[in-house]
């Protein structure tokens, strides 16, 4: 059996500004089928994942074109058309080439796309797919567990393979389920079958995490609930709720082998619906009083403080200036901010020397939200580079990385690093690269809300969450909603369901 591997999605936060093309979704550009193997393989990655299960089934993978971020999948504002039309009018060109040469199709998609040519970005790319290689053809897909799942989602694809984990550690597991569920089927197993349950329900991106709380509780139950009701796959879909369309919500998904698995789903997503009061009003503080709390942290190491509402993961432009500004006015000794995006300054900078002392408009360059930029002036360089590291962070470790162009300065005891290409921050690869040692700070400031805490949390003395206005803040009921369906939590209190 020969399988046929591709990916594209994207996270799409409809607040950010502006609109997402091609450069800024992969900004590495394509990877041609025949490179993916070389790319991907031994990586913990989706396609890492699958491409060893169909080893390990003993079957042939045929990879075509495809376009990643990191791996991963980009995330930023609304995507343009063009771009949309542009990756998959080559995916279908790839699959009309290699047409009768494969049997089934693993597909990564996150879930949470929307262009301007449909609010539904994977459902117009499987629709696409399905016009190219009918409707017979097994797909089955992995997903991102912030995606916002639809009824043509689930019809498009045969068998939808969710990760389980926020920070999302476990893409390699998703894909190697799917392609080896997949393998299986075309194997004449019986065929996989999914049930879904939409809940009305928003996340805030501050509970969301799985290693505590009730991301935590639900995670366990799913799973025990899978091990014991013998079903293939049982998951609770975040949904991402920066995305203002009518399909975001939360969701629960399951799949079983031969039959539809309704009243599993149903009773899954009545178990989430009663935990909902715990998925909602976050108490985090602003920039000012996480520094507060950092200075309290009595263990030995570094404080992380993460702003997660300008994370670039979840389409926050990366060059908000609230938690380097609150450090500059602090200037504690022993602090440093991770990347700032600021290719302008970047670029500045390179034009200058190690040790020249310089002057910088730095960041607040995208949207209001993100504060005005920072006027620094006697700034010193010290260090330049190209911004290059091999990732160590669970979500896709092995795989180069590339900032661009970065440097890293100080102004009075603060240091931060500006870089040129916008990506959130998973490991300590952005501060290395510059020649920074965590092991010589006390607070490290950075843009990340949940993915850098599977590097991090074994290694920081702390990490404390700090809330400020942004793409992306913690407090959803701050977010300008037009498009989500109402009634819904927590925005409408008294929602009943089902
Ligand atoms: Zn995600």
């Amino acid at each position: 059996m020969t399988i046929l591997l591709c990916q594209f999605g994207n996270e799409t936060n409809t607040f950010a500004p502006g609109r997402l093309n091609f450069e800024m979704l992969a900004p590495q550009g394509w990877t041609e089928g025949k490179q993916v193997e070389a790319v991907f393989s031994g990586t913990r990655t989706y396609l890492g994942g699958a491409l060893q299960a169909i080893a390990d089934a003993g079957e042939t993978a045929l990879p075509i074109d495809l376009v990643t971020n990191n791996g991963n999948f980009g995330a930023g504002p609304l995507m343009t058309g063009e771009c949309a039309q542009r990756v998959v009018d080559r995916v279908c060109a790839c699959l009309e080439e290699k047409n009768g040469q494969f049997d089934g199709i693993y597909f990564a998609i996150h879930g949470a796309g929307c262009c301007e040519l449909d609010e539904d970005l994977e459902s117009y790319t499987l629709r696409r797919v399905r016009q190219v290689v009918g409707r017979e053809m097994p797909i089955v897909c992995s997903l991102d567990l912030h995606a916002n799942v639809t009824d043509e989602m689930c019809a498009l694809a045969d068998a939808i393979f969710c990760i389980k984990e926020v920070p999302h550690t476990d893409c390699y597991e998703a894909g190697y389920q799917a392609a080896y569920h997949l393998a299986a089927w075309l194997r004449s197993r019986e065929r996989p079958v999914m049930a879904m349950r939409k809940l009305p329900l928003l996340l805030s991106p501050v509970l969301g995490s799985t290693l505590t709380g009730p991301g935590k509780q639900v995670k366990d139950y799913f799973a025990q609930y899978c091990r014991e009701h013998n079903l293939l796959d049982c998951s609770f879909v975040h949904g991402f709720s920066a995305t203002d369309r009518s399909c975001s919500s939360a969701s629960v998904l399951v799949i079983a082998d031969g039959y539809a698995p309704e009243e599993h789903a149903q009773h899954l997503a009545d178990y989430v619906w009663n935990l909902r009061n715990r998925f909602a009003d976050p108490d985090v503080p602003d920039a000012a009083g996480a520094v507060e709390a950092a200075l309290q942290v009595q263990q030995p190491g570094y404080v992380i403080i993460n702003e997660g509402s300008d994370n670039p993961g979840s389409g926050g432009p990366g060059d908000a200036t609230h938690l380097l500004r609150e450090f500059l006015r602090r200037d504690l000794p022993g602090t440093i901010m991770g990347p700032m995006y600021d290719p302008e300054v970047a670029e500045y900078l390179h034009t200058c020397n190690v040790g020249d002392r310089v002057s910088i408009r730095l960041g607040g360059k995208t949207m209001a939200l993100a504060g005005a930029p920072l006027e620094i002036e006697d700034a010193e360089i010290l260090n330049l580079c190209e911004g290059n590291f091999i990732s160590e962070a669970p979500l896709n470790k092995g795989l180069p990385m590339s900032y661009g162009k970065s440097a890293r300065l100080r102004k009075g005891n603060v240091e931060f690093i500006v870089v040129s290409v916008r990506y959130q921050i998973l490991d300590e690869g952005p501060f290395r690269m510059t020649g920074a040692d965590l092991k010589d700070y006390r607070i490290v400031g950075l843009k990340s809300m949940n993915h850098f805490r599977g590097y991090f949390t074994s290694r920081a003395a702390a990490i404390i969450s700090a809330d400020t206005p942004g793409a992306r803040p913690g407090n959803i009921l701050l977010y300008p909603y037009e498009h989500v369906q109402r009634p819904i939590y927590p925005l409408d209190r008294d929602t009943q369901w089902p």
